[in-house]
């Protein structure tokens, strides 16, 4: 247990940190991993780090924000939050959240119901800064004084003072990003305050009123993509050479001549891949080539900006950002004419072009768009697709995206699949919406900054860990090759390197990959063993 007793008002206190990490805090894992030399040393944070940038919430490092350089600056920064706090409460200026958000500011108990269901505060020992209510605590109450009632005794009194300087901006700009935005929290809030949201309108507020925004998600995320094509850097000619090598590959290992269309106008289907997928898992776009093949599905890809690349950084940082790739998304399938958009495996494009995208593209824009899982459940299920669930005799557990499952509720068309074609499938526990992040939501499992994927990697993935050691727990012998199935491009980056972080594939045996890897390989149609069985 964390021993120093935290209050909300801490956090406007100046001081080296606000919080101590200490690996002996941290909830143990289960067998295997219950001895101390299981989990590496969490890494301190470099001198050189703590001496430029802020640093004093728990000495870890998400943001990277410059140290202003006298007092000056520091008004200067204030003075902009202030102005962007009072903006965020304005319907002219908030189009997208206002309404939820003063509902999750107005009310909250203080019962901490949401506590418990935190995996980072869990994970953490119980360390008061990470419950979900903290920082919500601190923006409500600089909201009530500073936005809703200007302040006062009576107010200060009921509500606690908090002093708005530098310190307390700092620190939660930092917190912002020791929150996945699962709202895990909010699903067990008696009285629906939703703490996911509020920490999502606070990233926005530091990143469309003061710049502050994590590297990985702006420059070298959403501005990359709206410039070259994909956050990945790959521009379209890029893009095509590398669909060009993966239907190569795939076609020779499965036997099943595969071409991926591009840019084939009235195609009924335009599939969007997370296009993380093609650098990092190229056997994942591959296998959905396989499966449109063999099921005789009409589809294109587009070369078109973004048209190649699902991703929306902006849903978790930026309004302004994610309607601008929302857009691009929705004028290439327009520009194609295709009936519908179909969102490969990643759980964050779903949930933004989906759901929050609702809020941006109307008329001619408003194409239809359909989760991958349900197409899959379709082929398989109409006999368009041919298994032999023989060929995945293995144990096999599911991770359920946040974005996915709880966030968009497709829950059961991929259990639906994995039950017909994996004899030896298991749950976690929990899941479907009531499932645990994977620790690397909220665009974490492509934030490495410092020590932050100590953090990631200690904190924020040690629930999704304990859950996929407790699903193969009667099957731990290295010799039993065990199977995650993520349907989703950031979760899989992340389950990859908690599988690596914790050396779960060298000595347990351990792996993990998509949906569509698992239905090609037991396809009736292509040659045996899609499955790579190494990490990758
Ligand atoms: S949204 Fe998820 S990670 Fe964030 S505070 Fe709530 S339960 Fe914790
Ligand atoms: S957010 Fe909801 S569950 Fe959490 S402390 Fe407030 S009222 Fe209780």
């Amino acid at each position: 247990m964390t021993k120093k007793r935290i209050t909300i008002e801490d956090i406007s206190k100046p001081s080296k940190k606000l919080t101590e990490l200490r690996k002996e805090d941290f909830k143990p894992l289960p067998p295997p991993l219950d001895t101390p030399e299981s989990t590496p040393d969490f890494a301190p944070l470099g001198e050189k780090a703590r001496e430029q940038y802020e640093a004093s919430l728990d000495d870890t490092i998400a943001l990277s924000i410059p140290k202003p350089k006298n007092k000056q600056e520091e008004d200067e920064l204030v003075a902009k939050f202030l102005s962007g706090l009072q903006k965020l409460f304005t319907k002219e200026n908030n189009w997208t959240f206002l309404q939820p958000l003063l509902l999750s500011m107005d009310y909250c108990a203080s019962c901490h119901t949401c506590s418990d269901s935190c995996h980072i505060y869990e994970a953490s020992g119980r360390n008061p800064v990470y419950r979900p209510a903290y920082r919500s605590e601190v923006f409500r109450r600089l909201y009530k004084k500073h936005v809703k009632s200007k302040g006062g005794l009576l107010q200060a009194w009921r509500d606690g003072e908090i002093e708005l300087n530098w310190t307390t901006v700092a620190r939660l700009a930092e917190l912002a990003y020791r929150c996945n935005l699962c709202r895990r929290c909010a699903q067990t809030c008696p009285i629906g305050v939703d703490n996911g949201l509020i920490t999502h309108e606070i990233r926005k507020l530091f990143s469309q009123e003061m710049g502050i925004a994590p590297k990985e998600l702006h420059e070298s995320g959403s501005v990359l993509q709206l410039k070259v094509g994909s956050s990945t850097g790959m521009n379209k000619e890029v893009a095509k050479d590398n669909m060009e090598f993966i239907d190569e590959d795939v076609s020779e290992k499965t036997g099943i001549t595969v071409k991926t269309p591009w840019d084939k106008a009235g195609a009924d289907i335009l599939l969007i891949h997370n296009a993380g997928e093609i650098m990092a898992w190229p056997m994942n776009p591959g296998a959905f080539g396989v499966i449109f093949e063999v099921a005789g599905v009409s589809w294109t890809m587009s070369s078109e900006i973004a048209g190649y690349d699902g991703i929306n950084y902006g849903v978790w940082y930026d309004d302004a950002q994610f309607a601008r790739v929302a857009v691009k998304h929705a004028e290439a399938a327009k520009k194609l004419g295709v009936k519908k958009i179909v969102l490969g495996e990643c759980g964050h494009a779903h949930k933004a072009l989906t759901v929050i995208a609702d809020r941006v593209l109307s008329g001619d824009l408003n194409i239809p768009r359909e989760s991958a899982m349900v197409t899959l459940e379709d082929l398989i299920f109409s006999g368009r697709i041919k298994v032999d669930p023989s060929r995945n005799d293995f144990p096999v557990t599911l991770h359920d995206p946040c974005n996915l499952v709880r966030l968009m509720g497709i829950v059961e068309p991929q259990r639906r699949i994995i039950r017909h074609i994996a004899p030896r499938f298991r749950e976690m526990e929990p899941h479907g919406v009531y499932n645990y992040c994977c620790g690397g939501g909220s665009g974490f499992a492509i934030m490495s900054g410092h020590n932050f994927s100590d953090w990631r990697n200690q904190l924020s993935g040690r629930k999704k860990v304990e859950q996929i050691l407790n699903a193969f727990k009667d099957e731990m012998d290295p010799s039993i090759r065990k199977f995650v199935c993520a349907p989703c491009s950031n979760c899989k980056g992340q389950i990859r390197d908690l599988i690596a972080y914790y050396d779960l594939w060298e000595k347990y045996s351990i792996t993990y990959d998509g949906l569509v890897e698992l239905i090609v390989n037991c396809m009736t149609d292509v040659k045996e063993g899609f499955i790579e069985w190494e990490m990758h």
